[in-house]
């Protein structure tokens, strides 16, 4: 058997290495490093794919989120509801440009920010919702777009996790993620679904103001050469990032499908497993099925009752199995963003998922064997 890896990197790598090689050496043969065609192309191409306006290319994940957060004006005071579930990126540049991070408790069936939990933490100040569309499906889109709709807040999504997904209306329409909130923020850290191989990210919107405003921030708020109008970062995807990117993209489909294909794996493995609580599909598909678009597993993510998740998570270590536990630790009670604002009685939900939640193994190029071999190491643990 093959060794086992969270992710591999590698062995993607190998079945693209004719095609991406080439178009890394054409970089460095025609020295276009920044701001080159290439990033142009793949900027072009990520548009039509996502079915978006504008994609405005960056450095990475986080600044994408943070300049889409400086495109929309917001500033200090403003108060910017996320989810207390989430990689601390989201949260991390909310306090950064001096927001003021709420952040809110998630559904125990798809992990995603509650709505419920929303309604309750919006006031007067609230001026934004960023949405994370966790492990690789979409929050509820609808309902946190009309919320935004009622109470006039713009809507962020931190589509990090889910490029690629389909989010489905309840009148059958479907888009792609990211592309539904007045902005959407996207990483190519070299793990996400479609990773470059170094840092980058990219941010979408449909508003051709916001675009232009959001295009001039990522070059020091330059709109035209050497006049700064506004104050901004540098915040660049390079040309080589782009070529490697450029050439992953028409395999992003058949990605996500290899990573579904083996989630209904693991998902029958363990369907008999009481003490296993296997991944909810939210958002159109009731049941994940091959035709399935609509959770693209960054993450396989599954829940345990009544097992000793640590105990598991050392068992699969000493067999080789890697695995994770994303994320151990609610954000409101990370010592950077803990606040004597929150209620511990508002988080019942994360404070649990943080305590039972594991992730498996789950990338492009997982085989039967070694899903077999996972799935049952960690039966035989729980059945003793
Ligand atoms: C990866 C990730 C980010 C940050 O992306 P970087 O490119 O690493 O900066 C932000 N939010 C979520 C949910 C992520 O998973």
């Amino acid at each position: 058997m093959r060794k086992i890896q969270m992710v591999d990197l590698k062995g993607q790598y190998s079945r693209i290495r004719e095609t991406v090689n080439p178009a890394i050496q054409e970089i460095i043969d025609n020295t276009a490093f920044i701001n080159g065609p290439k990033v142009h192309d793949f900027q072009q191409h990520l548009e039509r794919y996502l079915g978006v306006k504008h994609v405005i290319p960056c450095a990475n994940g986080t600044d994408a989120l943070q300049i889409a957060m400086m495109g929309l004006g917001l500033g200090p005071g403003d108060e910017v509801i996320t989810a207390d579930f989430t990689f601390a990126a989201t949260v991390e540049v909310i306090a950064l440009l001096q927001l003021t991070p709420v952040l809110v408790d998630v559904n125990e069936d798809d992990f995603n920010i509650n709505i419920e939990a929303i309604k309750k933490a919006i006031t007067p100040k609230t001026k934004a919702i960023v949405p994370v569309h966790l492990f690789g499906q979409c929050a509820n889109m609808e309902a946190v777009m009309a919320l935004a709709q009622e109470h006039d807040l713009y809507v962020i999504e931190d589509n990090a996790q889910a490029i690629g997904a389909n989010y489905t209306y309840k009148n059958g329409k479907k888009v792609k993620a990211g592309t539904i909130g007045h902005v959407g923020a996207t990483s190519f850290f070299p793990s996400k679904n479609l990773g470059c191989y170094g840092d980058g990210g990219a941010i979408f919107t449909n508003d051709d103001d916001l675009a232009h405003t959001i295009r001039g921030i990522v070059n020091h708020g330059m709109y035209e050469r050497y006049h700064h109008d506004v104050v901004g970062v540098n915040s660049r995807l390079d040309s080589i990032q782009a070529a490697v990117l450029d050439a992953k993209l028409p395999h992003l489909n058949s990605y996500n499908k290899a990573r579904q294909a083996a989630a209904i794996k693991y998902n029958e493995a363990f369907k008999e497993i009481n003490q296993i609580i296997t991944p909810k599909v939210s958002n159109g598909c009731e049941t994940l099925c091959e035709t399935c678009d609509c959770h693209v597993f960054h993450q396989y993510t599954l829940r345990l009752k009544g097992v000793d998740r640590d105990a598991l998570a050392r068992h699969l270590n000493e067999n080789n199995i890697p695995c994770g536990v994303y994320y151990p630790i609610p954000l409101h009670k990370q010592k950077a963003y803990a606040d004597e604002r929150y209620n511990e009685a508002d988080f019942s939900v994360t404070n649990q998922l943080t305590k039972e939640v594991i992730s498996l193994p789950m990338h492009t190029e997982l085989d039967d064997e070694q899903i077999e071999h996972i799935t049952s190491t960690i039966i035989t643990f729980i059945n003793g």
